[in-house]
């Protein structure tokens, strides 16, 4: 019986096209800028989005971090919601690596953070502040997707203030095709944007950081510095390619599968939180404990967590999701 993984949609495997794209990739060495399929990669993805340029690193983590330090200078301030990954899940990296200090403002529930929270929070010009320089949003965050027009709202509050906008758009492209719009309809609201190909889109490895080509010079500079740079990465790149061109549309398949979860859940007499993309946030309070062995034992992976979370990726088809459902429906009379 093949597992079923719902921890995450970084689990998933290169299909076989992907590995066939992987094996005849052209190489060169990267940090000399030679290599060809690194340099189409970035090319593309700063066009899709409308960005002059774009740079590939190895992890979304590298991809935010980079970007908030080529915004950022030390004692600089950055605004990021109290659950952000940038600010709770990479290890404080914009404060330790960047003398960046973060201000968290607690998050909304469709995900956004309050711009009148996020203006309160903008230091005056003082000595005795850090300067307040950046805000940073995340789409989707937590499976939720944000509004354009709440977008073009945060442009502008950003502009009239005087701060740069910084996307994690690790999921960007479940957010652009749940709202059915090129990414790029997202995207124009940012100075900068962080990808991950190792999601929901399939590759094995990659993220790359869109922004203007001072604000990637000073990346490509920062990448070097944090050990980012990589030699013949094209195999890599030749992934994240692939995934771009042939898997953006299928996350409609995921959002699918995930309402169907969902609500099945809910039928079931779950509590479960409204779905919107690949995400299913499910509350089981003092049960979770028990879910984690109960779920391996008929080869489902789930983490044990009271609010769980379930993700469908490109590894998990309809006929798993009954066997999901199924199981859920047996631990809930267990
Ligand atoms: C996964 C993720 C990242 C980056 O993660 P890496 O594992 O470092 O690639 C950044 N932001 C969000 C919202 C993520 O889900």
């Amino acid at each position: 019986m093949p597992l079923i993984d719902l921890r995450s949609d970084t689990v998933t495997q290169p299909t076989a096209a992907m590995r066939e794209a992987m094996m005849a990739a052209e190489l060169g060495d990267d940090v000399y800028g030679e290599d060809p399929t690194v340099n189409r990669l970035e090319t593309w993805l700063a066009n899709e989005l409308g960005f002059a340029a774009a740079l590939f690193v190895p992890s979304g983590t590298m991809s935010n971090l980079l970007g908030l330090m080529a915004h950022c200078e030390r004692g600089d301030e950055y605004i990021v919601g109290q659950q952000a990954h940038t600010y709770k899940y990479e290890g404080g990296g914009a404060a330790v690596l960047g003398s960046i200090q973060p201000q968290p403002i607690d998050g909304e529930a469709d995900g956004s953070l309050d711009l009148a929270k996020v203006e309160a929070a903008i230091k005056q010009d003082d000595f005795h502040f850090a300067r307040t320089r950046l805000l940073a949003l995340e789409n989707t965050m937590q499976g939720k997707v944000l509004p354009l027009d709440y977008l073009a709202a945060a442009r502008e509050l950003t502009r009239r203030r005087g701060l740069s906008l910084h996307l994690d758009g690790a999921r960007l492209y479940n957010a652009a095709v749940k709202l059915g719009v090129p990414a790029r309809e997202i995207t124009q609201h940012f100075d900068s944007v962080s990808v991950c190909l190792s999601k929901g889109l399939g590759a094995p490895v990659g993220s790359v950081l869109c922004g203007s080509a001072a604000l990637i010079a000073k990346a490509r500079r920062l990448r070097k510095m944090v050990g980012g740079g990589m030699r013949q990465a094209g195999g890599l790149a030749a992934a994240c390619l692939y995934a771009l061109q042939h898997q953006v549309q299928r996350l409609a398949d995921d959002h699918a599968n995930a309402a169907h979860l969902g609500g099945a859940l809910a039928e079931l007499g779950y509590s479960v939180e409204p779905v919107q993309t690949n995400m299913v946030y499910v509350q089981l309070g003092e049960r979770a404990e028990q879910i984690k062995s109960f779920m391996a034992e008929r080869g489902i992976v789930v983490s044990a967590a009271p609010r769980l979370r379930l993700v469908t990726h490109l590894d998990v088809d309809s006929a798993d999701i009954e066997r999901v459902i199924e199981a859920f429906a047996a631990f809930r009379s267990h």
